[in-house]
């Protein structure tokens, strides 16, 4: 299907795509088009300016700085891939971007477009969580940061406002004693997740995330503490015990909500034992 018509702008700076964003109402950002430009196609979303960001390189950049890596809202999921700050400070981001989709949607789709989407099944909500990362948002009266614990407040949904733009993810790095995993099921090889979790352990203290169980990535507070007192696999699925039956996933044509329960305490177990192998065992 055709798109409807659609008025386009393409900025060359931040200020001016915050300032375009700003003045039109029903103006949306067009990141790498992966997502928007097919639910426009299927009219589930009609905006009236697309404020394409193709132009701006300043967003397109990962840096490390200090104790950090900063990663522009831009990044494609490619560029994640072949990234040297990215494989020396948190290589956890890498690999999960190598397993998204395929080469074209690598190629195109970006980490900030991946995360503003907030589509419950995408890969990087529940690991940006578990990451203890941190989103810029810029808009007219200035920026704010946002814990990604608090970023994503819906399905579909992000606290981005009209007029705002994300730019910047802000990953605190790795280190000695540091290791993160992620594990889940998908439908098929590099398909959409059915559930899925990320862990993250720093110095002993944990933090897990799971996606595609409710509307945004639910952390498992319970399990991370009952798992600071030692991790082997006995001791990691004793932690998991009982967490099925306190959420309350989706059902559908993939999956009923008992089986994401049961998928969701397996993918923790997996997904904890390899973030304790990489942070040494
Ligand atoms: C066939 C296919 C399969 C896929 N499978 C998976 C999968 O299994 N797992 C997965 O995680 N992802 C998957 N994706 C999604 C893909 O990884 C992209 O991340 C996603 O489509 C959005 O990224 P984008 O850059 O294309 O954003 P766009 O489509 O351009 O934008 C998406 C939304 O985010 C907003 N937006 C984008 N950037 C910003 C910004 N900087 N500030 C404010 N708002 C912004 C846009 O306005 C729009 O509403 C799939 C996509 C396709 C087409």
């Amino acid at each position: 299907m055709l798109l409807r018509e659609v008025s386009y702008a393409r900025p060359g700076t931040v200020d001016e795509a915050i300032a375009l964003l700003a003045e039109h109402d029903g103006a949306r950002a067009l990141a790498g088009g992966q997502t928007l430009l097919n639910v426009m196609k299927q009219r589930a979303a009609s905006p009236d300016v697309l404020v394409d960001l193709g132009r701006l390189d300043e967003l397109r950049t990962i840096s490390v700085s200090g104790a950090a890596l900063e990663i522009g809202a831009m990044t494609t999921l490619t560029s994640l891939i072949r990234s040297s700050e990215v494989d020396v400070t948190r290589p956890i981001l890498a690999e999960v971007a190598a397993t998204v989709a395929d080469v074209q949607v690598r190629n195109r789709g970006t980490l900030g477009g991946n995360i503003c989407v907030n589509d419950p099944t995408n890969h990087f909500p529940p690991l940006l969580v578990a990451l203890d990362a941190t989103m810029t948002v810029a808009g007219v009266d200035g920026e704010r940061t946002v814990p990604a614990e608090e970023f994503f407040v819906g399905v579909f949904e992000t606290t981005v406002r009209e007029g705002e733009l994300l730019t910047k993810i802000t990953v605190p790095a790795g280190g000695k004693g540091s290791g993160d995993g992620m594990s889940g099921v998908t439908l098929g090889a590099h398909g959409t997740y059915i559930a899925n979790a990320a862990a993250s352990v720093v110095d002993g203290t944990w933090r897990i995330a799971l996606g595609c169980v409710g509307a945004v990535p639910v952390r498992a507070t319970a399990v991370e503490s009952a798992l600071s007192q030692g991790v082997d696999e006995a001791s990691a699925r004793a932690a998991v015990e009982g967490l099925g039956a306190t959420l309350d996933p989706p059902s559908d044509v993939h999956a009923s909500a008992d089986y994401r329960r049961s998928l969701a305490e397996t993918s923790i177990v997996r997904a904890v034992l390899q973030a304790h192998e990489r942070a040494g065992g």
